[in-house]
């Protein structure tokens, strides 16, 4: 691996209301199938957010290369210290660009710029054109399928508090 820049990004979880606050349904299909990104209400959107927690995660981004290629981006299991690692849920999530700046948040029409999203990221399938998983909560019902199926950052991170050097915790997990 190419020397890393100690550049860390973050982003906004968006799953500020519970999934039974939304109709999943609409007509025939559900939401997520009949509407783009950018024609989805607020209540949708947020609901959209499956509370896996590892848009929370720092990553690490090599040095971009002499002919201007972007710097390949390294996940860890290091996590904001905002984010509570049991619910995988910000901790202070209506006021947390007071604690944490450079938290990023999402909007529909910038999905395409954030390629370090997680590939099991419900805002990134659906961008992508691709179907929600099995154990989305708005698939399956329950806010803990996300967890059950392990798919989750629950019981696999360490808040950046106790870290360390963020270089000791690269990870390669198949679902980031
Ligand atoms: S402040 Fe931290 S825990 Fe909260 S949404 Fe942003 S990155 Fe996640
Ligand atoms: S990676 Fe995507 S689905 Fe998972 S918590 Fe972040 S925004 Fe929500």
């Amino acid at each position: 691996m190419s020397e890393s820049s100690s550049v860390s990004q973050r982003k906004s979880r968006h799953i500020a209301v519970s999934c039974d606050a939304v109709s999943p349904v609409v007509g025939s299909e559900p939401f997520w199938k009949s509407k783009s990104l950018e024609e989805m209400t607020r209540e949708e959107w947020e609901s959209l957010c499956d509370g896996c927690g590892k848009c929370c995660l720092h990553k690490l981004q090599d040095e971009d290369d002499a002919d201007g290629t972007p710097g390949a981006i390294h996940n860890t299991n290091v996590a904001c210290h905002l984010l509570d690692p049991g619910s995988c849920r910000c901790s202070n999530y209506e006021r947390r660009f007071d604690f944490v700046p450079d938290c990023v948040q999402l909007f529909p029409q910038f999905i395409s710029r954030h390629t370090w999203l997680p590939r099991s990221c419900a805002y990134r399938l659906i961008h992508e054109g691709k179907d929600l998983s099995w154990w989305h909560p708005l698939v399956s019902g329950d806010p803990n399928s996300v967890h059950e199926a392990g798919v989750s950052v629950r019981g696999r991170v360490v808040s950046e508090r106790r870290a360390g050097p963020l270089e000791h915790h690269i990870v390669d997990w198949p679902d980031l």
